[in-house]
């Protein structure tokens, strides 16, 4: 399960692309390991700015100083990322790689093409590659090009594209009312989640169809209804996307002889899942990729996360590839070094605790590339497998992504951070504290949270009993293990946190989680409520402390709304005995009391409170979300061999976009 980005924090963070703070320990603790690393002062990392998108460099400074053969396995590993990246593309929407071609044909070749269509073409484009298809990542609406569908048709045909395709294509491009919605979990009384979803993981099937039908490649295969029957059109070598999986495959294995032993059995695992698209094959490589802890180097590749689909059973596919960043593994070690005392803490009942917690494997880490659902707009932490029943026999993985991390917090605009928060200390505490306290409540999501709690039993596959409703119930759980935690004088005692610093910091985190339910409504422009899985958990959260607690008010100053975090002690209260309640949901797959607590607090807001939220964040100009561009590798051959692999940064969208699209080499 991935950690997207809460961009509140960040937000309200002021932090100079040329200093480097670092928090001041007390004398006898030890230092809390977060500071930015240095940086050089030149670096550019905000490109530039794309309707309420903003494009961001990646660095990832480790790489040049790593041994030849782990560059060498990057490098490979590299290439089978970005050969699968137009999957995900084609599970966004049937349409989506025929709109690129088009589009991309314009943007590749200009030429008399008029200024106006040029660039409006040029900031549907990069939408389109920021969101990998025509779908906003957050809403799940369609965005549209706003010239006329005639100068769009002129400007397509002098670039050479087909005029039959591009006429067929024009709903798609212009009318914001046909396939409005990717992803439609909660489409209205008697609407089908599936036949109201835009995406290409299913055709023509509604859930009513699924009664009684055997599905026997959930996660990997398009469901499709042909002649009243359904048909699973697997996604494997020989089957559909076989193409780009073939690709995959031939870069996987060249990267085999460059792997330590456990990953090449990880990688040779993954080639024969690829090849036979079988259930058993997936849990090999699952139980494989786990149980390689030690690697330096790894990948995550395939079809992995289940959030583009409404019933949350198929992958989408994502490619990553990274680095152990040993400098910053420091903390997130601690944390899973300390898994048992934390699940012994739990503050739910003890029959759903675990009574031995499974290695759980913890890294900070760089990325070099991530592509698919994983790219260009990345989470901030991962962990897997996603397989409850691997989980709990085999462990998990967790990895921070600290590169993207502090691109986030260097390419932030530092001069709004007063805008949300209620008072001036409140705003100098997220200033001095909200980073590293959202870094740390990150890494224990991912490391202590995901990896938490067990299943009552009979209830193995909560994923199927909790359905639509189980992944922002799993975001909501793990989220709530964090905010648990970080007031914990555990924290303290481990050296996480100097004893002098842990009320600002739990007080710096609880504020900007609060104001993040009104912060993150600007990314909802449009409609009445909130699809994403992670800002749907959020919001329930808030609005459930808010109802059931007195930690947070409502307050009102010069006609703008703002949420209030007034007592830390009963938050941490109200945090504790609403995870007992969702983590008993979760054991128990209690499907309707998940649904009622996402219904009556996630999902829904009040019009009028966003659009002001909105007006006020326009008038700052700030983004809803940032893309990435990824750095680049280039191999360096001397007579056939490689020598070498040298690392540089695009600095441009467009270039790198044409470039993985072979557009432009
Ligand atoms: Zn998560």
């Amino acid at each position: 399960m991935p950690l997207r980005r809460s961009l509140a924090l960040a937000l309200l963070t002021f932090i100079p692309a040329c200093s480097t703070p670092s928090p001041a320990p007390a004398p006898d603790a030890k230092p809390a390991v977060t500071a930015l690393a240095p940086a050089p002062a030149d670096r550019k990392y905000l490109l530039e700015r794309v309707a309420d998108a903003s494009v961001v460099q990646l660095y990832a400074d480790g790489f040049s100083s790593l041994p030849l053969k782990q560059k060498a396995l990057i490098w490979h590993l590299y290439q089978a990322a970005i050969a699968g990246r137009d999957i995900f593309i084609d599970q966004k929407h049937k349409d989506s790689l025929e709109m690129r071609g088009i589009i991309e044909r314009i943007v590749a070749s200009p030429q008399g093409v008029d200024a106006a269509t040029l660039a409006e073409v040029q900031r549907y484009t990069k939408l389109f590659w920021l969101n990998n298809g025509p779908y906003n990542n957050l809403t799940a609406r369609k965005f549209v090009l706003t010239c006329t569908p005639d100068a769009f048709a002129a400007a397509a045909k002098t670039a050479g594209a087909d005029a039959a395709a591009i006429a067929r294509l024009q709903p798609m491009f212009f009318d914001p009312s046909v396939d409005p919605i990717v992803t439609n979990k909660s489409p209205g009384a008697g609407k089908d989640i599936l036949r109201s979803s835009a995406n290409n993981l299913y055709s023509g099937v509604a859930m009513a169809d699924l009664q009684g039908f055997e599905e026997k490649y959930g996660l990997n295969s398009r469901l499709v209804k042909q002649n009243g029957k359904l048909v699973e059109e697997v996604y494997r070598i020989d089957g559909r996307y076989g193409k780009y999986i073939t690709e995959v495959v031939k870069h996987l294995e060249a990267a085999k002889a460059f792997a330590e032993p456990p990953m090449a059995r990880a990688l040779d695992a993954l080639v024969a899942f690829y090849r036979s698209g079988e259930v058993k094959d997936r849990q090999a490589y699952d139980i494989a990729w786990v149980q390689d802890k030690e690697s330096p180097v790894d990948t995550i590749n395939g079809f992995i996360e289940v959030y583009l689909d409404p019933r949350g059973i198929k992958g989408g596919w994502e490619g990553l590839v990274f680095y152990v960043n040993q400098e910053k593994t420091a903390r997130i070690k601690i944390i899973a070094t300390n898994a048992q005392w934390f699940e012994d803490h739990m503050p739910w009942d003890v029959k759903y605790r675990k009574a031995s917690v499974q290695g759980i494997v913890a890294n900070a880490i760089d990325v070099v590339v991530e592509t698919g659902d994983s790219g260009p707009v990345t989470p901030v932490g991962i962990n897997l497998p996603n397989d409850q029943a691997i989980r709990e026999k085999f462990g998990s993985k967790s990895v921070a992504l600290s590169n993207v991390t502090d691109a986030y917090a260097r390419s932030t605009p530092g001069n709004m951070r007063s805008e949300f928060a209620w008072s001036p200390e409140e705003a100098e505490r997220a200033a001095k504290h909200a980073e590293e306290a959202g870094n740390l409540t990150t890494d224990m999501h991912e490391v202590i949270g995901h990896a938490s709690g067990q299943q009552a039993p009979g209830k193995a596959n909560p994923q199927a009993l909790i359905k639509e409703e189980f992944s922002a119930l799993e975001e909501g759980r793990a989220d709530l293990v964090g905010l648990y935690f970080i007031a914990d004088p555990k924290m303290v005692e481990l050296g996480i946190i100097p004893a002098t610093d842990h009320d600002g910091m739990v007080r710096a985190e609880y504020e900007s989680y609060t104001r993040n339910a009104l912060v993150q409504l600007r990314r909802m422009r449009e409609g009445t409520q909130i699809e994403e899985d992670h800002m749907r958990n959020r919001q329930m959260i808030v609005r459930w402390l808010m109802a059931n607690t007195k930690a947070v008010e409502e307050r009102t100053r010069d006609g703008k709304t703002y949420l209030v975090m007034v007592d830390p002690k009963l938050f941490r209260d109200g945090v504790g005995q609403l995870l007992a309640e969702v983590q008993r949901i979760k054991s128990e797959g209690d499907y309707a009391a998940a649904k009622k607590l996402f219904s009556t607090y996630g999902v829904h807001f009040d019009p009028k409170l966003r659009d002001q939220i909105v007006s006020r964040v326009d008038t700052l100009n700030l983004p809803s979300y940032s893309g990435f561009v990824m750095p680049k590798l280039t191999p360096v051959t001397t007579n056939g061999q490689l020598t070498d692999v040298t690392i540089s940064y695009p600095m441009d969208l467009t270039q790198q976009m044409l470039e993985y699209s072979g557009v432009r080499k």
